[in-house]
């Protein structure tokens, strides 16, 4: 390529010309689409931005952004993940302003440039060569020294003194949530994940989420009490929905995964040995994978009726359960089998109405049209050779996962079709994997929350004895 040349971050001026970096990605964030209406963006077509840091050896790294059509934005983001070793050509190379009230929404580094990427001037591909290996290592490298670490401790102590900072931490996964679909005020969708950490100063837990399509990816791959997390410049604030000071990921956070530290697998030892920790907050659930504690049904009584005595603090524990279906309300007349939610606000929309009818919400006070959404309430009765449990709960998306349909459609199917559905599962045995809550003082029995659900295939070869009860004895 002629008049292109080779630059490292640690050479690169402002305003170089025909450079060509090669570095690895470390963090990439969620594209934004511009509507063609706003002057400042359009030349009459959408327009879209993309950010990534960017890094090319252990001092220097850089955030990079791309502007171009929807499209490419798009393909870019989906090409170019974190981990993949790129080649940046003829980008535009500026400096960062000291004092940019900008650097707020973005990651520390350690360039004082920024790069621009514009669709048709500049060039993002992939470095396929054998040097690509020279950049890998840079990934596991954490953003800063250790030496700026807060313990969990600490930062739990002094919430309130740490509002509005950035603090860095050194944690382990101990609990990875199910992806959740979320529908803003304004109707756009996002999806989110909650997982939470620890470390070794304290029993407590902390819960954070997750809000970059990448990291959610990347997530998935987390396992509870073995990933360690260097989280720079985690944000303390205070939270309007929660009501609290709390740490969050935020903009300005960059993930360093399993960092090549010993910090980090000292970290790991500390943590191995505890026990297994319920989430803290009783809405989050975790991925039915991570899920692996196989009970009975009478062992999930007996650890109901133990956890009923003494405490206020409700019962919740997550299990594994191989048993068959001896109920499922799927023809039934029940009113309840299907709801439909306002997607804005959240509310039940009654049978007579078409919308929330919530004064506050878009859809409700007719500011836009009605966005509703339906979602499947379904009970099921379990059997297993131990016993029953009755009127268990199968809601959203994990029943449109096991049906197989979603909500809407089953909504349109005739009797004989639900019917049909209905004897798909009844008596088939399943490997469940749910979510148990302890009856409280207002709600006085116990909840059965099924997350997921696949057939147990070999379950008519083997006594459940040998597979699911070695404590049992007959
Ligand atoms: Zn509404």
């Amino acid at each position: 390529m002629a008049g292109v040349w080779r630059q490292e971050l640690s050479s690169l001026q402002a305003g170089t010309q025909n450079s060509i970096l090669i570095g690895i990605i470390i963090h990439s964030g969620n594209p934004k689409i511009f509507e063609p209406t706003n002057p400042r963006y359009g030349f009459g077509g959408e327009r879209a931005v993309w950010s990534f840091t960017f890094r090319d050896s252990p001092d220097d790294f850089i955030n990079v952004t791309v502007w171009g059509s929807t499209e490419y934005i798009n393909s870019c983001f989906k090409s170019f993940q974190v981990g993949s070793v790129v080649e940046i050509i003829n980008s535009k190379v500026l400096s960062r302003r000291p004092d940019d009230s900008r650097d707020m929404f973005v990651p520390t580094v350690t360039s004082p440039l920024q790069i621009t990427v514009n669709e048709g001037n500049a060039l993002i591909q992939f470095h396929d060569s054998e040097g690509r290996a020279h950049y890998q290592p840079l990934l596991k490298m954490p953003t800063k020294t250790m030496d700026s670490l807060r313990s969990l401790n600490y930062v739990l102590q002094n919430i309130e003194e740490l509002r509005d900072q950035f603090i860095d931490l050194l944690v382990v996964v101990t609990f990875i949530g199910e992806v959740r679909d979320i529908i803003s005020r304004d109707g756009r969708s996002f999806k989110c994940r909650t997982f939470e950490v620890a470390d070794a100063s304290t029993e407590k837990t902390i819960s954070l989420q997750l809000w970059d399509n990448e990291w959610i990816r990347l997530s998935e791959l987390w396992e509870p009490r073995k990933t360690v997390l260097f989280l720079a410049d985690a944000r303390v604030g205070y939270d309007n929905f929660k009501k609290k000071t709390i740490v969050s990921i935020a903009r300005k956070t960059l993930i360093t995964e399993n960092p090549s530290v010993q910090q980090a697998l000292d970290m790991r030892l500390a943590i191995r040995n505890r026990p297994e920790l319920s989430p803290s907050d009783p809405y989050s659930l975790p991925s039915p994978k991570n899920i692996t504690n196989v009970m009975t049904v009478q062992q999930i009584t007996q650890k109901l009726n133990a956890g009923s005595t003494g405490t206020d603090e409700r019962v919740q524990f997550f299990a594994i359960l191989y048993a068959s279906i001896t109920e499922l309300n799927l023809d039934s007349k029940d009113a309840n089998l299907l709801l439909t939610k306002c997607a804005l606000c959240k509310r039940m929309v009654q049978k007579d109405r078409d919308s929330c009818m919530n004064l506050d919400c878009p859809s409700g006070n007719g500011s836009r049209e009605p966005y509703n959404l339906v979602t499947f309430n379904v009970k099921l009765n379990l059997k297993d050779d131990t016993g029953y449990l009755v009127g268990c709960r199968l809601i959203g998306k994990a029943a449109e996962q096991i049906f197989g349909c979603t909500a809407t459609e089953f909504q349109t199917m005739k009797a004989e079709q639900r019917m049909e559905l209905k004897w798909k599962f009844l008596l088939s045995k399943f490997d469940v994997r749910m979510q148990v809550l302890g009856p409280t003082a207002s709600i006085t029995r116990a909840i059965y929350n099924i997350l997921h659900m696949s057939r147990f295939e070999t379950a008519e070869d083997i006594s459940f004895d040998d597979i699911i009860d070695p404590m049992r004895n007959h």
